[in-house]
């Protein structure tokens, strides 16, 4: 069913590059019959035709069409890889990219790293030379344009998951758009799950940009149209029958929880898919459903068992292939999920979806200055990816845990990452590209004017930008080429240059803080307590980033032993990623020039002193105490904490105005009765999983925030200061 351009394939599979193979294409025989049988299978002689004949091609697929795991594939068999080019292949989600690519590599019958290999950063498994497909995050792709700016080493580049609009896909399309005016023979597959077609043919549409040649001629052959070509795949779903809820829920886990247990004592056959915000909310769900399952079994009489499963990106391999593999004899799945499950990977067998209509985002106030994660109702486009995931196999169900009434005030479709994001990272590698003028790079949806210059601002405030907005050279040039967040990067690079240099320490901080964004700790569900005290084991007054140091030491000291781990509940594969981040980052240093990495003994000073120049932004006073007139005495109350640098007075309006909707939802208003944003001013509290939650020190430096469900904005990762180190 393409539209755009005609097909006129003749009978011969179209093959690029008709000159004679050295060897036929390995994987051809051993793709296995299952994937002959995909959507994509029936369009693969018309998508090579339009590869080859167009510079970019948009394909439309429902979820599960084979665009992922078979269009790679289809180029490497029709000859794109000769010559040593690769595929590459984008996801938003690093998780996505590891499970596809081993994925195909089962497929293509071969070990993950040889002909199919991968690359998220600080990991990559591929071999130069070797690897014909490559999945990549689109992340790592744009630090690769930092040493190959035209992309030399790929024939072909899969912009994947396009519709979620990621804010490296945004970035990535405007740079392929540049590179491909200079390299005419890189041909560009844009795939999408929704409809936006028109959207991204418009934007990769040279015509109405006069100065670009419209045709031209990459050696013999056929001339390449610049025009895109557009190509929908009909996906094979049966219709998929969505209910509501009669009166709001208020509490949608537990919501999700009944629901699927309704679903299973209907004892009608299929998979159960639950979509929840986050791990936590994964985990506590997936604990009740097991307390469930036990309880049905125990009164048996129902036809199959309930097999509770999480998914989600932080999960190990194994524990997410399980989720993928087919249920046992006599159990029925319930997959519990993040929005991983939405479009990025597919599980075969689901009726059922029960769908909380909440997601977790970034969500960044230009006003405040302050980017933070935050649950928020989902898009309707995003509700109906969703419940199409029921429609799989056969006639589904979906199930809204929202009222009719407040499903069609949601919005149509999610607001781009560009438009709620921070951005000090993206001008940051904006600017390491050479793009001056940052306001006039060619934007599918232009970041807000006010975000720019706030993340501007921010870079001259690290010593990354210089007056005229260029990369300094003793911190905005090193920054660039190390793939970290612009103020951590930036207290690591102080922490080798300081009078007293902690630098062993920092680089260790850095990696852990990388590895673990959210802690090197596992919670078995039910341990609050216990996991509270493993943490005080390890907590120092400086804060949790000290910590962390003193996590990674006893570690060490105790042979990096697994049983330990397991005892003191730290997380044994975060402390091997930080490990292997750490060496990566050493190295980066060294290449960098910075002198041998040296440790502060203990100078705890010099060490805060080395996280503030990285985070003296998000710098934070306390300021009183609030006590709940309805506590009993002994409560301590909450201690408020004020940012150190100016917020407007308009602030606490922006962020009701930009939080709206969720009222109706089943959750408060942020602000709405709490007071956390009166007097314009932005109130902050320490998270409670801090370990200076219960110290109140006077000053503290953060270094993300959470939107709590009450609307205070909650410190992490605190480091408690002295006023003159800021
Ligand atoms: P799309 O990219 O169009 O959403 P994919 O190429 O990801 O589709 O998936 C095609 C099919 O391959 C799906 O129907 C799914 O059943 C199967 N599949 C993909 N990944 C896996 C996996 N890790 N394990 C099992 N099956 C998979
Ligand atoms: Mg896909």
């Amino acid at each position: 069913k393409a539209f755009g351009v005609a097909f006129e394939g003749n009978n011969d599979p179209y093959v690029h590059n008709k000159k004679q193979r050295t060897q036929p294409p390995t994987s051809h025989q051993r793709r296995p019959r299952d994937a002959d049988r995909l959507p994509v299978a029936k369009y693969r002689r018309q998508l090579l035709y339009l590869v080859e004949t167009h510079a970019t091609v948009v394909v439309l697929g429902e979820t599960g069409s084979g665009k992922t795991t078979q269009i790679p594939q289809f180029l490497d068999e029709a000859g794109w890889t000769e010559g040593g080019r690769m595929v590459a292949c984008t996801q938003p989600r690093r998780a996505a990219a590891v499970t596809v690519a081993s994925r195909v590599a089962e497929e293509a019958g071969c070990e993950l790293g040889e002909a199919v290999g991968y690359a998220v950063r600080f990991e990559s498994v591929m071999q130069q030379g070797m690897t014909r497909i490559k999945f990549l995050t689109d992340g790592v792709l744009l630090r690769e344009m930092m040493e190959d700016p035209l992309l030399a080493r790929y024939s072909v580049v899969m912009v994947d998951e396009a519709h979620e609009r990621s804010l490296a896909t945004d970035m990535l399309l405007g740079l392929l758009k540049k590179v491909q005016r200079r390299r005419p023979d890189l041909r560009l597959i844009v795939a999408s799950a929704t409809l936006q077609a028109e959207e991204l043919r418009a934007f990769f549409d040279p015509g109405r940009d006069s100065s670009v040649v419209k045709t031209v001629q990459p050696g013999p052959g056929a001339p390449v149209q610049r025009t895109p070509a557009i190509i929908s795949i009909e996906g094979r779903t049966h219709p998929v029958e969505v209910h509501f809820l009669q009166q709001p829920c208020s509490n949608y886990v537990v919501a999700s929880v009944e629901t699927a247990v309704d679903i299973h004592k209907a004892d009608l056959p299929g998979d159960i898919l639950v979509f929840l915000t986050g791990q936590q909310e994964v985990e506590d769900a997936v604990r009740m459903l097991d307390r469930e399952a036990e309880r049905l079994s125990a009164s048996s009489g129902y036809g199959s068992k309930l097999l509770p499963l999480p998914l989600y990106a932080g999960l190990t391999g194994t524990a997410q292939a399980v989720a993928f593999s087919p249920a046992p004899r006599g159990y029925r799945k319930c997959v519990v999920a993040t929005n991983i499950a939405e479009t990025s990977l597919t599980l075969e067998g689901v009726v059922y979806v029960v769908d909380s209509c909440f997601v977790k985002q970034r969500a960044y106030n230009p006003l405040l200055g302050l980017e933070a994660l935050c649950v928020a109702p989902v898009s309707k486009a995003s509700a109906t990816q969703r419940a199409g995931r029921a429609g799989r196999v056969r006639p589904g169900k979906a199930f809204r845990l929202c009222t009719a009434q407040d499903f069609a005030k949601l919005p149509d479709t999610t607001v781009p990452e560009m438009q709620r994001a921070e951005l000090q990272g993206m001008v940051l590698q904006l600017k390491a590209l050479g793009i001056d003028n940052i306001m006039r790079f060619e934007w599918l949806a232009p970041p807000p004017a006010e975000a720019m210059v706030r993340a501007l601002e921010a870079l001259a405030a690290l010593g990354v930008l210089d007056q005229d907005a260029r990369l300094t050279q003793d911190v905005g040039l090193p920054l660039a080429s190390l793939s970290l967040d612009p103020s951590l990067g930036k207290a690591l690079l102080t922490a080798f240059r300081q009078s007293v240099p902690c630098s062993q320490e920092m680089l260790t901080i850095v990696a852990m803080l990388t590895a673990a964004p959210h802690g090197p700790w596992v919670a078995p569900p039910g341990v609050r307590k216990a996991l509270d005290e493993a943490k005080s084991r390890f907590a120092v007054v400086e804060g949790d980033l000290v910590s962390l140091l003193n996590v990674w030491r006893a570690w060490q000291e105790h042979g990096c032993s697994a049983q330990w781990c397991a005892k003191q509940l730290l997380n044994q594969h975060s402390l091997r990623k930080a490990e292997e981040v750490r060496k990566q980052l050493a190295r980066a240093c060294a290449r960098l020039g910075l002198p041998e990495p040296e440790s502060c003994d203990g100078d705890m000073d010099h060490l805060r002193k080395g996280i503030v120049a990285g985070l003296f932004m998000n710098a934070a006073v306390f300021e009183s105490t609030d006590h709940n007139p309805l506590a009993p005495e002994s409560d301590p109350g909450t201690h408020v904490y004020r940012l150190i640098r100016p917020v407007g007075g308009a602030d606490a309006t922006g962020v009701r105005a930009r939080s709206g909707g969720r009222d109706g939802m089943g959750r408060a208003a942020p602000g709405a009765t709490t007071g956390a944003l009166d007097a314009g001013r932005l109130r902050l509290r320490i998270h409670s999983g801090s370990v200076l939650a219960r110290c109140r020190p006077e000053w503290v430096v953060f270094q993300t925030v959470q939107q709590s469900d009450s609307g205070w904005y909650e410190m992490q990762g605190v480091t408690a200061v002295q006023p003159d180190m800021l």
